[in-house]
Order: C-alpha cells, then structure tokens, then sequence
C-alpha cells in the first residue's frame, strides 16, 4: 500500500487550546506525523510525496470566500494592535444570517467554530499539502490501485464548507469523496474517529450521491455537541443519505463491531463503487482523549471488516493523539486491511 505524506504537513504547530473552558498545549502536534509515519511503514506502506494540486480539488467542497480567510487571514490578523501570534476567534455570529465581517476579528469568529484550529503563519501551507495527500491517494485509487493511505495531518472532518473547527481546516475526506465523484456514481464516506464527522455530514447533507457514515462517542455529552445525534438523516435529496451511529462512553472492540456491522449493511445497501474511511486512531483504550475503548487488534478487526466490502477505498488520517500505541494502532488497521507490501 502507498502511504501519502508530504514534510510541510509538520510546520502547522498549534499552541492555543481551550477546552471544557480551561487552557491546554494543543494535542494536535507534529509529533503525531512521526508516530503516525512510523506506523505505516510497519505496516510495509512505500511511503510517496503528493504532487501540488492547486485549489481546484480543495474548492470544489469549500468555499472561495473560506479558501481566501485561510490563505490571507494571519498576516491580517498579525495588523490587529495587540492580536496575539495565533488567530484564534473570541467572538461569533449566533446564526449566519447576518452581514459578513470585513474584519479580521470578524472573520476569524466567521469561519471558525472553536478555539482548537489556532491559524499561524504555517498553517495554509499545512493545511494544503494534507489536502493534496488525499487528492493524490485518490488518485491513485482512481488510476487501479485497490487501496491507497492518505496521512492527512493537519486532519480535516470537522472542517464544513466554510468553517474551521477541531484541528481542522480542510475536510481532507470531503476532498476525497468528492475527486473519487469524477469517476464513479455513487461514493461512501465511513467515518471511524472517536468525534463524529460534522464537517464532513454538513458537506453532504443535502446530496444522495455520497453517503455518510459516522461511528463516534455519542455527542450528548462530548464534542461536537450540536451534531452526530441519531435523527440527523440528512435533508432534502440527501434524506436518509447520513447515518449516525453513536456510542456509549467507553464502549470496547465488541459494541464498536456491531456497530460497524450496522454501518457496512447500510453501505452495502448504497451500493457504491468506492469508499473513502476517515480513520481516526482516537477511539483507542489509550487515547488522550478517553471517548472510547477500542484496542490495538481491535483496529485490526475493524480494518478486516471494511475491507470484506471490497470496495477501491482511499483511508485517510483523521484523529489519534500522543499515546506509545499511537503508531502500533496504525500499523494494526493498515495490516488489517490487508495493506502489507
Ligand atoms: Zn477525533
């Protein structure tokens, strides 16, 4: 298996992380490429520098005005008197139905929904190579390969159209979803991460033409709160095209299995001719984070599963935070998947 991966997707190094109102060191650090890079070559990935694809993978799920906050927004912020090295947003609009800012400070509350996607002056740059990770996995999976890796970091599912949020700037897997459209009818997003997908469900909740799948820590009580609950099914053409599976705390390998199990009949349903897996390592026993309790084979297990759909499947990195299995996790769902050599 091909593992994608570009040397700028490390400059990105957030600081600023607010989180149940206090202050904290970001998890989402360049340490996770090392761990995450190390795993895939266990795993026997060959792993490949990803070509400069420009915007137009990127703008084909995100928005032009967005793209040019992400790209212009940290030198304008650097203007502001006082503004502190990272954007970081202190303000938002309660509905997005008002006037779009002009500002810096309005902007940065615009299109950022948290405070955990802190913006420095490496982050575009970051952000982008991730994105063309993705593209040229899917590339790959479009030119015959069976299955390619994406290891996406910064990681990308709670990006929406035109918001950041939880580490995320550009919804890698959305990209994926939607370059994998240019050649086949029908696409599945399966998103295993510890979060649910929201970026990734807002992306596609009104279309019938890619299904989203999500298995996460049941959001009553855990981000990202307003999304990921069991009756979002999708609106308009896309109703019944989203799916929520949603998890007691701490449920193990064998609820995570039979949840997946749920997951893969309704893919198989769908029947689509290819598959993107938003692979979040963050559902481990051992995560920073704490959500869920998936172990290391269990990975595995999970791997072996959405592999017997048979399907071309791009896997891109989402979640998986600091812990001494962070590597071994992704060895075990790439060997899983049957990725040696
Ligand atoms: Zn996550």
């Amino acid at each position: 298996m091909k593992a994608f991966y570009a040397a700028e997707q490390k400059r990105h190094d957030p600081k600023a992380f607010r989180t149940s109102g206090g202050v904290a060191s970001n998890p989402e650090t360049p340490e996770r490429v090392e761990r995450l890079l190390a795993g895939a070559k266990a795993a026997g990935c060959t792993v490949v520098r990803p070509n400069n694809h420009g915007m137009g993978p990127i703008a084909a799920v995100h928005t032009p005005e967005y793209l040019d906050f992400l790209e212009h927004i940290h030198p304008r912020w650097r203007r502001v008197e006082g503004a502190p090295e990272e954007v970081v947003p202190s303000i938002h609009p309660i509905a997005r139905d008002g006037t779009y800012p002009a500002s810096a400070i309005g902007q940065a509350g615009y299109h950022m929904a948290d405070t955990s996607c802190p913006i420095s002056a490496e982050t575009w740059e970051s952000a982008q190579w991730s994105a063309w990770s993705a593209v040229e996995a899917a590339d790959a999976v479009r030119g015959g390969e069976r299955v390619a890796y994406a290891l996406c970091r910064p990681p990308g599912h709670h990006a929406f159209a035109d918001v950041a949020g939880g580490f995320c700037f550009i919804n890698n897997s959305a990209v994926v979803a939607q370059h994998l459209r240019r050649d086949a009818a029908r696409v599945a997003i399966l998103d295993v991460d510890l979060h649910h997908g929201n970026g990734t469900q807002g992306i596609f909740y009104a279309r019938a033409d890619v299904l989203t799948v999500s298995l996460h820590v049941d959001p009553v009580r855990f981000y990202p709160f307003f999304w990921g609950h069991a009756d979002e099914r999708g609106k308009d053409a896309g109703l019944g095209y989203n799916l929520n599976l949603p998890l007691p705390r701490k449920t193990a390998d064998a609820g995570f299995l039979e949840a997946l199990d749920a997951g893969l009949k309704r893919i198989r349903a769908f029947a689509p001719e290819a598959l993107v897996v938003a692979l979040g390592l963050d559902a481990f026993e051992g995560d920073p984070f704490g959500g869920l309790s998936v172990s290391t084979p269990g990975f595995a297990r999970i791997a072996e599963k959405i592999a017997g759909l048979g399907l071309p499947t791009v896997i891109v990195q989402e979640g998986g935070y600091l812990c001494d299995e962070l590597g071994d996790n992704l060895t075990s769902f790439l060997t899983g998947y049957g990725g040696k050599g």
